[in-house]
């Protein structure tokens, strides 16, 4: 079997960064990708990303893949593969996916989060029946209608910003009395549309409607008053879960599934495997973070391979 220098997991801005900079270090890697381009391929218009003032995240995702492709050949190989194991055999890693296994020296993991489910009576029932975890995917066919999104970080506000564009009204249900966690120049503004509310300081009890969605059930935190929501979709951006499952056991995890990283270098606590992006116990979770983090693992796994 063949012996790679460095296998990349993950195909987000963290694994396509790790991927430029590996082949530009002439480093023999792997990279296994479910899918390319990372979570934000649904955002409308991604203002942040540094170097381009507005781009949208198919687009940015279409640049992600074509500056890794741009390399792919003799040193850098490109699957799209889902890993689902790592081990340590003979001094190096096997990495095993859906369809093959592969060898490396090194590994790094930048396979980053998925969308957290909201717990309520009944919510698995309506989802896709008014009820969605994709703003970008499903918004569209709530043209004028009553809206909910349940969450209070910046994903929720861009949701409630973009849904803004066509539905009669969106009020933002919230666990808590703040909106600490998402940025105040978007909190305001989104706040200030006429068709905006915000509900604070609730917990959802129940999903109601017959084949489709009609409303929702909450309980005031404070008063434990109960009060309904009749609206007709319900957007859910309540966090995100780390895609770790396949290490554990293999690397140490925090309580929440996230991989523990020396943030110096990101090395995890297994020499020979390095991690980045938002699969992470870093705070804060952004593409240029991601981006940045995997950087930061590749010099240090050069250094590595070079001083064996
Ligand atoms: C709706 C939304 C909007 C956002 N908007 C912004 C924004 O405007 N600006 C900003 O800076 N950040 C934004 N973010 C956050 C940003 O998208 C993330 O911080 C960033 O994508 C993290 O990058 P990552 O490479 O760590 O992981 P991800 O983007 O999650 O990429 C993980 C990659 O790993 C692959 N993968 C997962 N498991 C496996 C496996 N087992 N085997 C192989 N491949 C696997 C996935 O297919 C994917 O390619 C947004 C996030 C969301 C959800």
């Amino acid at each position: 079997m063949e012996l790679y220098d460095l296998i990349i997991i993950g195909g987000g801005p963290a694994g396509t960064a790790a991927g430029v900079y590996a082949a530009r270090k002439r480093l023999k890697t792997l990279l296994l990708a479910e899918t390319f381009g990372g979570q934000s391929v649904v955002s409308t218009e991604i203002q942040n990303w540094i170097g381009s003032v507005a781009i949208s995240g198919e687009e940015l995702a279409l640049n992600m893949r074509k500056h890794v492709e741009a390399y792919a050949g003799d040193v850098l190989t490109m699957k799209e593969e889902l890993a689902q194991k790592v081990e340590q055999k003979d001094g190096n890693f096997l990495v095993t996916t859906h369809k093959s296994s592969y060898t490396g020296k090194t590994i790094l993991v930048s396979t980053g989060s998925h969308r957290r489910r909201l717990e309520a009576i009944n919510a698995d029932k309506f989802e896709h029946k008014g009820l969605t975890y994709c703003a970008s995917c499903d918004g569209p066919m709530f043209e004028g209608q009553d809206l909910a999104v349940v969450g209070g970080g910046n994903a929720a506000f861009e949701t409630a910003a973009q849904l803004l564009a066509y539905a009669k009204s969106v009020t933002l249900v919230h666990r808590s009395s703040d909106f600490h966690r998402a940025d105040p120049i978007t909190v305001d503004k989104v706040l200030s549309h006429p068709n905006m509310r915000a509900l604070k300081n609730v917990d959802i009890l129940e999903v109601t409607g017959d084949a489709f969605v009609t409303g929702m059930t909450y309980r005031n935190k404070d008063t434990s008053e109960q009060g309904t929501l009749p609206v007709t979709g319900i957007f859910i951006e309540i966090g995100q879960l780390p895609n770790t499952e396949f290490v554990k056991g293999v690397v140490e995890l925090t309580e929440r599934g996230q991989i523990k990283i020396d943030p110096r270098t990101q090395k995890t606590s297994t020499p020979g495997i390095w991690s980045a992006g938002d699969c992470t116990d870093v705070l804060y979770h952004q593409n240029n973070i991601a981006a940045g983090d995997a950087v930061r693992a590749l010099e240090d796994i050069y250094v590595t391979l070079k001083a064996k």
